[in-house]
């Protein structure tokens, strides 16, 4: 059966010129970067081109990328690393209640070991409450932490704003723009961000691979100890096939991106279309127009979204129930309870997300599959 994938949030299919550009580092060029004979020099040179590429996509400096092994890795080191190097400055830390567990997990660790975080609401859309953001920041906040776009529901973040407040009260501003990168233009300097995590799988590149921005100036503690890779910041030989794939894809992405986004766009709307005129009591969750080009996220009445993601599965077809992090977790996803779902409600929702490679073909069909197990 052929598969129609439309769950790009989850993870991308690594393109082929990214797979062909990583292969050679599999088996010619094993060379160890550590290693000062050429073969060891040749991978170090392939790691620097592809921080370069890295850097390009969001206009920081090479050096002010670290690798790492994925996007929780880079959200880990930034509030860890953060945390831990600025703990005399103070022990509060600012979020939000729809970031990733990548995010939230690491929260609860620091309250473990004596932080305190606040977790700001989000309204109806999923957009942060600016005021309330404000309202709680102390004399002892040393970070402010927002994702750059949910991974549930697409709503995007009003970054600039969030930046701008960082910057007055003097408190170092991360981002977990692992969903937003690559659908939709984001340029480090202008928007103010100091830490910003990314993901290799999310824009067609490789699994087991990501990177962290950090702004030249920010000190943070690293977490990994060891023979000290990646500036002594994150140790461990590094994943050279999976950097070069990860630096290909970025290049890709930073190339192509608004045709990118226009062809999700338009599939999106083509969608979300079909939808709300023929299962007009179907919810889109998230804001309708601030939200990723290839993210819908919907609630139905009186269904599963586990069964219905099942029920599509026998078809061939691969959508989310709510977020693949919390895919088997019968709780109402946070991110739904935070925009005010009912738990009815929130039991009933897909997340449909679209790639460059899906057509309006595979839409109809998944559509007529989704009409035909609702009750309309
Ligand atoms: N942050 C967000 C917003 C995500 O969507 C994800 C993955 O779904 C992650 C972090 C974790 O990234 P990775 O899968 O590379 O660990």
């Amino acid at each position: 059966m052929e598969i129609k994938y439309f769950d790009n949030a989850a993870t991308t299919k690594v393109k082929e010129e990214v797979l062909n550009e990583m292969l050679p580092y599999y088996s010619i060029q094993y060379g160890n970067p550590s290693s000062l004979y050429t073969i060891g020099r040749y991978t170090k040179r392939a790691i620097e081109k592809a921080r370069k590429q890295v850097a390009n996509l969001i206009n920081c400096n090479s050096n002010e990328i670290y690798f790492t092994g994925s996007g929780t890795e880079s959200d880990n080191t930034a509030l860890k690393g953060i945390a831990y190097a600025n703990k005399v400055k103070g022990n509060h830390i600012i979020t939000s209640k729809i970031e990733h567990p990548a995010i939230l997990n690491a929260c609860k660790t620091l309250e473990k070991q004596g932080f305190k975080v606040s977790y700001i609401n989000v309204d109806k859309d999923g957009i942060i409450n600016i005021q309330e953001l404000v309202n709680s920041i102390t004399k002892d906040t040393i970070l402010i932490s927002v994702m750059f776009a949910n991974n549930e529901i697409g709503t995007i973040e009003p970054i600039e704003k969030i930046s701008a407040i960082a910057k007055k009260y003097n408190i170092i501003f991360h981002t977990d723009a692992v969903q937003a990168v690559g659908n939709v233009p984001i340029d480090v300097k202008s928007l103010g961000i100091d830490l910003l995590s990314l993901s290799g799988h999310k824009i067609n590149g490789p699994k087991g691979v990501g990177a962290l921005y950090v702004k030249t100036g920010i000190n943070f503690d690293r977490i990994m100890d060891g023979g000290g890779q990646e500036k002594k910041k994150r140790s461990g030989t590094e994943n050279v096939a999976g950097i070069v794939g990860l630096g290909k894809a970025a290049e890709i992405s930073q190339k192509n991106m608004q045709k990118h986004i226009n062809k999700l766009l338009d599939l999106r709307e083509y969608f979300i279309k079909q939808i709300e005129e023929k299962i007009p009591e179907a919810k889109l969750n998230g804001s309708r127009k601030g939200r990723l080009p290839g993210n819908t996220n919907f609630s139905f009445k009186n269904i599963d979204g586990q069964t219905l993601l099942l029920k599509l599965d026998e078809k061939g077809i691969c959508v989310s129930s709510g977020s693949a992090c919390s895919a088997g977790n019968s709780n109402p996803s946070h991110v739904l309870v935070a925009i005010g779902a009912s738990k009815e409600w929130a039991k009933g929702t897909i997340r449909v997300t679209f790639g460059e490679e899906n057509t309006k073909e595979e839409i109809d069909y998944l559509v007529e599959n989704i009409i035909s197990n609702i009750k309309v």
